[in-house]
């Protein structure tokens, strides 16, 4: 039974204690970690391991932000001037919109805030923990003190630990100390003095992997971390602004003066033709109102939020909201090979060893088929070399295989799973592996330099085994086996020539060499297999593309988007899985290599990159090159990635999108979109949604406008002809405030219409109110003025009744807009093709929204205390009728709007 651990027992200066104490003190074991009991009860004891966010912004300030929109402002002046001509009514209901208004915007600016962040949340971030003597991926909250964690490059320091091993481990601080060199890490206790940034045995929570690997004992959790110590987390707002709202802003801030200026206008024009000055303040007033589109930006933040949550639902997770835009008018995407566009489940098919070829039999992870030779099956004691060769796959190698309901899957690298799996198949073990050669020391894999090194004991001698591409292991080698077993000279070209024919196949092929050592060495360091190697064999593994990428790529090339593919294999086998998927035109792949990278000018790169589709053996380093070189031609990039190194790529990319289950964390902190499913034909998924967000709040904006521009005439040309308001500002609230937002919310939910994908990516500089929105404005806006200004005349001439003519008129230009969301919106083309068998779903939105408004706008006439409210009389059905009658014609106008000038 251990002894329980107390609050005070924590209180140590850890870093001041050998290894054995930290552990004694702590209650662990430090290859076994805790008991899954005695970590639960101690998580029941410290609680989680998280920071209490500090709520930082009040809601107050929050809300009174909402009221310096420009158009507000106006507003405000409109309802002054109410009150000083002692309109009581209007004054209130002016008032009661603009707080409205900001309530509505305070209440969908937050919602989103928290949608956006759930989402980023929902991306937890995990450790690797050893709990009772097995390795497991925790979510990094669930970390108690005592247990034991391992740290690999990219690793995010879950909570505090006292490093117990390391191996090369180094670990950038600068998110405690500011120290930007990252600190080599050791394991010897330090003096007491020792400061915070010189406790080279400790690792602390935030603080990010660079490199290596190593073991540690948490010994602080949550607050009682040095980062909880020191910084009280401040709530990460969700930032909302994107470009788009930016330009909306800036379209706001010039409407404001071009309101200003009419209203003066058409306060002097009143003045000038005789009119009263309570007549013409009124009219500014009414004018003023109707030129502002309330509606706009809550319909912008809810068809954002739509977006992000369609985006999620197809496996991409959003976590700075303008990328959302940016995807829309992506015109690159860099993808990495292994696992996004490929399945990233290898499978050992060839072997070459000994000079001689080997068949595997067997697809995926279980270990069930034959390795032939010569159709005939092997038996490894007559073929040593090949032994050999799958041993050192067997040996050096991170990974595990697990059972997971019923199936074999891989914890760890699959390259590595593949070659667990083929020894297994041949009747090696690990188990019995180990205890005959036990591990004593490691050289991790990393990108960087491509190969992974274990050291081992054999018998009374070391033996190191060497793992990598066959660039790394090949010029490392002097040596190599024969058939029997017998060292022979290398003969280099041989064996790259046996490679390149594996990996033209599209195999991706790993080279394995070996080193015998003297007893006396104890540790494993890079110099130890700079040279002197002995080439054991080849082995080349099947990763098949992925068959829904293969048509994602399809469709991103009709939608004028160049899929490119980066990746740190073989220029051969890149090329051969290009060739599968289709990535380029011509059947002719080549690769570019990231040595013939590196000898570019930027000049000579700027002229290749474009036509360049597959880069093979790049560097982290080099992505960031390459990305920089496709901007500087205009190119907007996609770029995905997963190391550590990856991060500075991700950021300068315009939209960074990092793997949510191979990406390490440090990537993932740094993309814009994380993909649960690490898959490429997600990418376009979220293009598909982007391009689709973009085109709806083009639709939103295209029926918003019009009924501001059909108000605004109306009376700004009753004033010039010197006739009564055709309609009065009360009405036009009425009309702005509810009737255009219940319509225009439907557009925000608008599914993608067909062809999304098959037009040229938008260009992100284009103005929000291209020249083809402008037209249909001013078009719509035009027939708009005329129902409204024409029913308004025609029934003062019938009846000569204003309030049933000003009632008809605003019937009249509601049933408008009715008919123009119908040929804006896809409901009638969903109808039309599921007549058809072409759909199966109708995008019954709008027909809420027009249910709405109906039930609406008879309220708006029929009920009597609208009518003392708003000024308004009943109609009858005959009346009701005309008023439809009279907005039915914009539906014809649209479709031929849709026809010629369709919005894209
Ligand atoms: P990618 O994921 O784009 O294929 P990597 O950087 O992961 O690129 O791998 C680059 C090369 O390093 C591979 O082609 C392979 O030869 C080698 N390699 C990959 N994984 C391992 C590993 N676990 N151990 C040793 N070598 C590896
Ligand atoms: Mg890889």
């Amino acid at each position: 039974m251990p002894e329980t651990i107390t609050e005070e027992k924590l209180e140590r200066q850890w870093h001041q204690l050998p290894v054995q104490e930290v552990v004694q003190t702590l209650a662990s074991a430090e290859d076994r970690g805790l008991t899954a009991n005695e970590a639960s009860e101690r998580q029941e004891r410290f609680g989680p391991n998280q920071l209490t966010p500090q709520k930082e912004k009040s809601p107050w300030l929050q809300f009174l932000k909402q009221f310096n929109q420009p158009l507000l402002y106006i507003l405000l002046i409109a309802a002054a001037v109410s009150l000083f001509l002692q309109h009581w009514l209007d004054a209130g209901v002016i008032f009661a919109v603009v707080l409205i208004n900001a309530t509505v915007g305070y209440i969908q600016e937050s919602r989103a805030e928290k949608a956006m962040k759930a989402l980023a949340e929902s991306v937890t971030t995990e450790a690797t923990v050893i709990r009772d003597g097995e390795q497991q991926r925790l979510p990094s909250n669930e970390l108690v003190p005592g247990d034991v964690v391992k740290l690999s490059s990219g690793d995010k320091v879950p909570a505090d630990l006292r490093l117990v091993k390391v191996n090369n481990l180094q670990i950038d601080e600068s998110a405690l100390t500011g120290e930007s060199v990252p600190v080599e890490k050791a394991t010897e206790p330090l003096d007491e003095e020792t400061s915070l940034a010189d406790r080279e045995n400790m690792a602390y929570a935030g603080t990010v992997v660079t490199s290596g690997q190593g073991r540690g004992i948490v010994v602080a959790i949550g607050e009682a971390t040095e980062t909880g110590h020191i910084s009280e987390l401040v709530e990460q707002s969700a930032e909302l602004t994107t470009p788009l709202t930016r330009k909306i802003h800036k379209f706001s801030k010039s409407l404001l003066y071009v309101i200003l200026g009419l209203a003066a206008l058409t306060f002097v024009v009143g003045l000038a033709q005789g009119e009263s000055w309570v007549d013409m303040f009124n009219t500014t007033v009414a004018l003023a109102v109707s030129a502002i589109p309330e509606g706009l930006p809550p319909i912008v933040t809810i068809t954002l939020a739509i977006g992000v949550s369609r985006m999620a639902e197809r496996n991409a997770i959003v976590r700075k909201l303008p990328a959302v835009e940016t995807l829309g008018s992506a015109t690159v995407i860099c993808s990495d090979k292994t696992g996004t566009l490929t399945e990233n489940q290898m499978t050992v098919e060839d072997i070459y060893a000994g000079g001689e070829h080997y068949q595997v039999k067997g697809t995926g992870y279980k270990a069930e088929g034959e390795i032939l030779h010569d159709e005939q099956s092997v038996d490894l004691e007559e073929s040593p070399v090949l032994r050999e060769c799958l041993q050192c796959g067997l040996l050096c190698n991170d990974s595990q295989l697990q059972k997971k309901e019923g199936q074999q899957t891989v914890e760890g690298d699959p390259t590595e799973g593949a070659l667990i799996v083929v020894a297994n198949k041949a009747g090696l073990t690990r188990q019995d592996l180990q205890e005959e050669m036990p591990r004593l020391d490691e050289i991790p894999f990393e990108s960087d330099y491509q190969y992974m090194a274990t050291l081992h004991e054999k018998d009374s001698d070391k033996i190191i085994y060497v793992k990598g591409s066959l660039e790394a292991i090949l010029k490392r080698c002097d040596q190599s086996l024969d058939a029997q077993g017998e060292e022979t000279s290398l003969d280099t070209e041989q064996v790259e020539q046996e490679a390149e024919a594996m990996a033209d196949e599209g195999l991706r092929v790993l080279a394995f060499a070996k080193k015998p050592v003297s007893a006396d060495v104890e540790s494993l360091e890079h110099e130890d297999i700079e040279e002197g190697l002995i080439f054991l064999g080849l082995q080349g593994m099947i990763d098949p593309p992925r068959q829904e990428a293969i048509e994602a790529v399809d469709v991103c090339k009709s939608a004028g988007i160049q899929v490119k593919m980066i990746t740190g294999d073989h220029a051969v086998t890149a090329a051969a899985i290009a060739r599968m998927m289709n990535l380029s035109q011509n059947q002719e792949v080549q690769a570019l290599r990231g040595t013939d990278l590196g000898q570019m000018s930027d000049e000579q790169l700027k002229n290749t990159v474009k036509d360049s589709v597959v880069f093979a053996r790049v560097a982290p380093e080099q992505k960031l090159r390459l990305i920089e070189t496709l901007q500087s031609k205009g190119e907007i990039v996609a770029m995905t990635g997963d190391g550590v190194n990856d991060a500075p790529a991700l950021k300068q990319a315009d939209i960074g999108i990092a793997m949510g289950q191979a990406g390490t964390e440090v990537a993932k902190e740094a993309a814009d979109i994380i993909l649960t499913d690490d898959n490429f034909a997600s990418i376009k998924a979220a293009v598909e949604e982007g391009r689709t967000i973009y085109l709806n709040l083009r639709k939103a904006i295209s029926f918003l406008l019009p009924v501001n521009g059909g108000e605004s005439l109306t009376i700004l040309i009753g004033v010039m002809l010197g006739t009564a308001l055709p309609i009065l500002p009360l009405q036009v609230l009425w009309i702005n405030m509810i009737s255009s937002i219940a319509l225009a919310v439907p557009l925000a939910f608008e599914p993608k219409p067909e062809g999304v994908m098959e037009s040229p990516p938008r260009n992100p500089n284009e103005r929000l109110l291209s020249g083809s929105i402008l037209r249909r404005i001013a078009i719509i806006s035009l027939f708009n003025w005329m129902i409204t200004f024409g029913v308004f005349e025609w029934m003062l001439q019938q009846t000569e009744e204003i309030t049933l003519s000003r009632t008809m008129a605003v019937q009249a230009l509601v049933a408008a807009e009715v008919f123009y969301l119908l040929s804006l919106s896809q409901f009638l083309p969903s109808v039309w093709g599921k007549l058809r068998h072409q759909t199966d779903k109708i995008a019954y939105a709008p027909v809420i929204g027009i249910a709405c408004v109906v039930v609406l706008q008879i309220i708006f006439s029929q009920l009597q205390f609208m009518n003392t409210l708003f000024d308004t009389v009943p109609l009858s059905f005959t009346q009701g009728l005309i008023c439809i009658g009279a907005g039915f014609p914009v539906i014809i106008i649209g479709a031929l709007l849709r026809h010629f000038d369709p919005l894209k």
